[in-house]
């Protein structure tokens, strides 16, 4: 009892949780630093346009999804795992808006050659957004704006509240969960302009999909896309067989 008594208050590592000596002031155990900064993709065969994971000889499962390229361009510093999961998974679940401050340093420097002209942030529905108390993506995107230099424009609403993308397996039950979720906020004006999208995670790509299609219908001369990470698991989400389905719904949470 005594050792956990004098621990400084505040050294719970803020991506696992442990109880841990702080690095640089950060609330980081070290071996959660390394991870934060590690940041980019070594060992894997990327697509180019969405930084999707390639098996070899077969097209990218996310831009196949996007015959009109309404997305023109992914960025994001980190894959879903580790360190990072634990640390969108508190930013989302648990009220733990630091977690944003952590993420955004490397999210900025990954959108450093989008040349967009304005951020805006995956809205949230209202009911989440009153139960979380804030947008995640919000938070993101405005740190990212203050360390860019970019404006950040909420122009896009959630007009229904779906199911939890999390839920749902299959890339078609997940596009028909968001059909008609979104839309232009009242006075929103984005024609010509160059759009980076910012979302915490993607995953099967469905709800930046949705975004972007809304965006190119009020005139965005461009829509590219800003996460903070990319799940490893989203080229699984093609017509998955009642064996993977199975497998699916054992795995554990996924954005
Ligand atoms: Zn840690
Ligand atoms: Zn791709």
């Amino acid at each position: 009892m005594l050792p956990h008594l004098l621990s400084p208050v505040g050294a719970h590592c803020a991506a696992c949780g442990q109880t841990s000596d702080i690095v640089d002031g950060l609330p980081l155990c070290p071996d959660c630093l390394a991870q934060l900064l590690r940041a980019g993709y070594r060992t894997e065969a990327l697509c180019p346009r969405c930084l999707s994971v390639l098996r070899a000889g077969q097209a990218c499962p996310v831009c196949r999804r996007d015959p009109e390229r309404l997305i023109t361009r992914t960025f994001s510093p980190y894959r879903y795992r580790g360190a990072v999961r634990g640390l969108i998974l508190r930013l989302k679940f648990s009220g733990d808006t630091q977690a944003a401050a952590l993420l955004a340093p490397r999210m900025a420097e990954a959108a450093e050659e989008a040349g967009a002209d304005v951020l805006v942030p995956v809205p949230l529905g209202r009911r989440r957004q009153l139960e979380r108390g804030y947008n995640q993506s919000f938070l993101l995107a405005m740190l990212v704006g203050r360390l860019r230099g970019l404006p950040v424009r909420e122009c896009l609403v959630r007009v229904r509240n779906t199911r939890r993308q999390s839920g749902i397996h299959t890339i078609q039950e997940r596009q028909r969960n968001l059909a008609g979720a979104f839309a232009p906020a009242p006075g929103a004006d984005i024609r010509g302009q160059r759009v980076l999208l910012v979302d915490d995670v993607r995953t099967s790509g469905a709800t930046a999909l949705a975004c972007a299609r809304v965006l190119r219908e009020q005139g965005a001369a461009d829509v590219q896309l800003l996460c903070a990470a990319i799940a490893p698991g989203a080229g699984r989400y093609f017509t998955p067989t009642k064996q993977k389905k199975k497998r699916c719904r054992k795995s554990s949470v996924m954005p």
